[in-house]
């Protein structure tokens, strides 16, 4: 049995990720702030194991960090915690600095004075896994990003990822930190907080609203069902080259229109058994995100070449299981949509 730290794990991915490493009988310890989108809800199932413990907290705390690695001793350290919402990042750059870079940094260089600490074995296996975005490489026009692509952040969410890349390349080339780094793409599936576009477009349309899509939709993203990005997470853990990256993609590559319509026919079909339904017709197109990248488009040959990982969940087949999830989980999205957020104040965000 391995202790993993997963930062963020109160989050959409990072609550996928904990209920897989449960799963196969490893320690997991949860380190999140409980921040809007982290919710202790998406970790209710793990109550009861004894191989679960979830520390409430910030990755920028300099005393609770390094607190957890003394008390816990992980064998390796998952960073998935982040603030991640392109258009908040559009509102309050700061926070994202403060999380995402600031955060990323307590977080290596505690692990660093830990991994230096560490006796032979334990520090070769030691390893940090930084989670990173497709959007650190900017809009791609022509052909796809390989992992040595420049980085061409556009938004201060993307830039701050990247800040945090670079700190975590810094932290392997100087000191010699056994790190990994994915790339992962859009991700969607259950347990993703409403703001994204594939539970907005979902809530809107069970609520009878409009389904705001940014410009003219035309923009392109490659989608990844939440249990394969997670896979390809363990699989860079476990086999990953010390120091390198890797991109996590699907190969599903679509314009945002194009998802709406196919969530719209989704919709259309699970809803009304018996009569008419046109959701598509309550498309709207709203004013366009600044700095809006058109297109993202990873290549993903290198982990399926070097790791042997490939996503296995068809796009069509993932959203239908992600709707049925929203559908039979109106107790989880509730008290979100009522109380604590107003989806009429969103766009349509992507990412
Ligand atoms: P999310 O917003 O659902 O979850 C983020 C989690 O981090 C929440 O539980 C939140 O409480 C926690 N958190 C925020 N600030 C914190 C802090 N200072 N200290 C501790 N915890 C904090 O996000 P997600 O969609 O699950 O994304 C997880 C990671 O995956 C992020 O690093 C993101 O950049 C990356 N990523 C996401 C996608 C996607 O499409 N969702 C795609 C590629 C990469």
């Amino acid at each position: 049995m391995s202790v993993y730290l997963v930062t963020g794990g109160a989050g959409f991915i990072g609550s996928k990720l904990v209920d897989d490493l449960l799963a196969r009988k490893d320690r997991v310890i949860v380190l999140d702030a409980l921040t809007y989108s982290g919710r202790r809800e998406n970790l209710s199932q793990c109550s009861d194991n004894e191989n679960f413990e979830f520390v409430k907290g910030s990755i920028c705390d300099l005393e609770t960090v390094p607190t957890i690695f003394s008390n816990y001793r992980p064998a390796a350290v998952i960073n998935v915690a982040a603030e991640t919402h392109v258009d908040r990042s559009i509102d309050r750059p700061s926070d994202f600095i403060d999380t995402n870079i600031k955060g990323t940094d307590t977080l290596l260089h505690t692990s660093l004075k830990y991994w230096q600490s560490l006796e032979r074995s334990e520090k070769e296996s030691f390893r940090y896994l930084q989670i990173s975005t497709d959007e650190v490489y900017g809009s791609i026009e022509q052909d796809s990003a390989t992992e040595s692509a420049p980085y061409r952040p556009n938004s201060p969410y993307a830039a701050s990822k990247a800040a945090a890349d670079h700190l975590v390349r810094s932290y392997n080339k100087t000191y010699g930190l056994p790190t990994l780094t994915t790339h992962g793409s859009n991700t969607y599936g259950p347990r993703q907080f409403p703001e994204k576009l594939i539970p907005l477009i979902i809530l809107r349309a069970l609520s009878g609203q409009s389904l705001p899509v940014y410009g003219d939709g035309r923009q392109i993203r490659e989608w990844i069902h939440v249990d394969d990005h997670v896979t390809a997470i363990l699989t860079v853990l476990e086999k990953g080259l010390i120091g390198e990256s890797y991109n996590i993609g699907s190969g599903i590559v679509l314009e945002n229109i194009e998802l709406v319509k196919t969530l719209c026919r989704i919709l259309d079909k699970s809803r009304t058994k018996n009569s008419e339904s046109d959701l598509a017709g309550k498309i709207q197109f709203v004013q366009d995100r600044p700095g809006h990248d058109h297109r993202y488009f990873m290549d993903g040959a290198k982990a399926q070449k070097k790791l042997g990982w490939c996503s296995k969940i068809e796009l069509y087949e993932g959203l239908v299981d992600t709707i049925d999830w929203y559908l039979n989980n109106t107790e989880w999205w509730e008290p979100i949509t009522n109380n604590q957020y107003n989806l009429d104040r969103l766009g349509a965000p992507d990412s």
